[in-house]
């Protein structure tokens, strides 16, 4: 069983980046845990599989955990899912003993967007353009594999 968030801090709703989004229920100060980003976990080889294909789709819902296991949030429940990429993101993910939390990385207020940076990296980058709208955009959402 996974437990499900009450979201005190954050809702999902349409958003202007992608199809949804998540947003700021009321003013965050910097630092909360906003979310728990649930899934089920498997190993990194299952991961590595999934990952290629997600990618391509653009939807990547996998967080390395440890070195022998992943986060697969692409699951019902997972309304961490819905957060968007940004190049100017206002919150990151960490992983606290096996648990990954979205925190505020600054203030953030009622109504704004939750975004944080997806640090992913393929050779297709040029498939994935960025809608952040950031000043600092790098365009794509990926940033192409170091040879
Ligand atoms: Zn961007």
């Amino acid at each position: 069983m996974f437990k499900i968030n009450k979201h005190e801090w954050v809702k999902v709703k349409r958003s202007k980046i992608d199809k949804k989004g998540v947003f700021a229920r009321k003013d965050v100060p910097k630092g909360t845990y906003m979310i728990e980003y649930v899934g089920r976990k498997i190993t990194n080889k299952e991961a590595d599989e999934i990952s290629e294909q997600e990618i391509k789709d653009g939807d990547v819902y996998l967080f390395e955990l440890n070195k022998k296991y992943t986060l697969d949030g692409n699951i019902k429940g997972n309304d961490a899912k819905y957060i968007n990429h940004s190049c100017e993101p206002n919150a990151e993910s960490l992983n606290e003993d096996g648990h990954i939390w979205i925190e505020a990385v600054k203030d953030i207020k009622k109504g704004e967007e939750i975004t944080y940076d997806y640090c992913l990296t393929t050779d297709d980058y040029k498939d994935h353009p960025c809608r952040c709208g950031a000043k600092s955009c790098k365009k794509y959402i990926t940033i192409p594999k170091k040879k």
